[in-house]
């Protein structure tokens, strides 16, 4: 549910590695981008930088026309899944997904409402009770999902988010992913090197070589060549 303006992105991470060269893209609301490309291409790094999490050699990240790195962390709003869930053993699945609410200070009545309603859609609300070792794979990131929707966020950014499960699992968590996108019409930027994936879940695709973008298109444009 925000405007991202990617402004001619730069990022050397020293004088003769550069990683990301001139990486520009306008992302209109609701739009699902997905990145592609072979390893080491420059995907996470994009992603990291449009997190605030790797800082930029030059070029902008606007998001709704504001600069990224100004904004204060309340109002960046932009909630992040990696492939590996990093969720906190010691706490159960609910403190899991309450956690970053508790962080800001939000009412008990309000976190166990999105609490609930979060675990409902991605059908973990049986498991709020449970360690993240109790968890299969693929529920663990369910609640890694849970714990990035329960913010309400305007930007989603997942790098690889299905890679660790199995063929199932990633099918259904695809599928849900693609699901939650619609009802809430966030905006994501998903990296993953599966084609399968980009096909099915992008508005556009976002196909990157060695650091520079190749091709910007609908999966249509991109995979269906005559
Ligand atoms: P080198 O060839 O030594 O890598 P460049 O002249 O390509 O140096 O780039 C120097 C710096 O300017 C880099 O940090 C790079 O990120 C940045 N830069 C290069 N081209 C552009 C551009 N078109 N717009 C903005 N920044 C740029
Ligand atoms: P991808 O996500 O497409 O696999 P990355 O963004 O991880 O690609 O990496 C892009 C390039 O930047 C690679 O050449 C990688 O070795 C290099 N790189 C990534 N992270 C760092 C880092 N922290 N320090 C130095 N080089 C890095």
């Amino acid at each position: 549910m925000a405007k991202i303006n990617l402004s001619h992105i730069y990022k050397d991470y020293s004088d003769d590695v550069r990683a990301v060269t001139d990486f520009h893209l306008e992302i209109d609301d609701e739009e699902f981008i997905v990145l592609v490309g072979p390893s080491g291409c420059g995907k996470s790094t994009t992603l990291r930088m449009i997190a605030g999490l790797e800082d930029i050699s030059s070029g902008e990240v606007l998001i709704d026309g504001r600069k990224q790195n100004e904004l204060h962390p309340k109002e960046r709003d932009i909630a992040m899944v990696f492939q590996n869930y990093a969720l906190y053993p010691h706490m159960t699945v609910f403190d899991n997904l309450a956690f970053g609410l508790k962080m800001r200070n939000e009412s008990k009545q309000d976190i166990q409402h999105r609490v609930e309603e979060a675990a409902e859609i991605l059908d973990i609300h049986e498991y709020l009770d449970r360690k993240p070792a109790e968890l299969s794979g693929g529920q663990r990131q369910r609640v890694a999902l849970g714990r990035a929707i329960v913010r309400e966020p305007k930007v989603f950014l997942m790098d690889e988010p299905l890679s660790n499960l199995d063929a199932k699992l990633r099918f259904h968590t695809r599928a849900e992913i693609t699901k939650l996108h619609r009802r809430l019409g966030v905006t994501t930027i998903y990296v993953t090197h599966d084609q399968t994936e980009a096909m099915s879940m992008a508005t556009r695709i976002v196909v990157m070589n060695r650091g520079l973008i190749q091709q910007i298109g609908t999966p249509k444009e991109i995979y269906m060549k005559p």
